[in-house]
């Protein structure tokens, strides 16, 4: 095994979570997005789901997804031509799942590892904060809430929530 094979497959050992995606889950949390892990019913198993915006996250590699981009420029050279039909088939995966899911309604937002790296990641996540403000907007201003699921409901009214209001008036003087 060389030593560019044996990185190949711990990336692929680490799986779901792999820095990228901690990345932009730790951001998520801290804009108040609560969200769901890897939901395997819908397709393609996006990496990060808010039912409540009905929003799909997926954080993908650059490598296995086949993305055209500085990471894939040192491609495989042996076995050249197994290697890019690998990396079209899962491009083409990767378009029927985000097909599928925007045929139900959902947003599908994809953010590549190489957009997460040092030098370009504050730039990304403005740009996804841009993305999730309109999907917010838009839903909050369709009539009826169609997509607010019972188990996601009461997340605005807990964050509005003083978190002082009780403080003793005697903390002051702890004796
Ligand atoms: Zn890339």
């Amino acid at each position: 095994m060389t030593r560019e094979q044996r990185h190949r497959c711990m990336s692929r050992i680490r799986g779901r979570d792999t820095k990228p995606e901690l990345v932009v889950r730790r951001w998520l949390w801290h804009q108040g997005f609560r969200y769901r892990l890897c939901v395997k019913s819908l397709p393609g198993r996006p990496d990060i789901v808010m039912r409540k915006w009905r929003t799909a996250i997926f954080v993908n590699g650059c490598f296995w997804h086949g993305h055209e981009c500085e990471n894939n420029r040192q491609r495989p050279s042996t076995n050249a031509a197994f290697w890019q039909e690998k990396f079209a088939r899962n491009r083409e995966r990767d378009a029927r799942n985000q097909a599928l899911l925007q045929a139900a309604g959902w947003h599908v937002i994809v953010v590549w590892e190489c957009q997460l790296s040092p030098k370009r990641r504050e730039a990304t996540l403005r740009e996804l904060d841009v993305t999730l403000s309109r999907i917010v907007l838009q839903q909050n201003s369709a009539p009826g809430k169609r997509y607010a699921m019972p188990d996601e409901g009461n997340e605005a009214s807990l964050a509005a929530e003083p978190a002082a209001a009780y403080r003793p008036a005697t903390a002051k003087n702890p004796k």
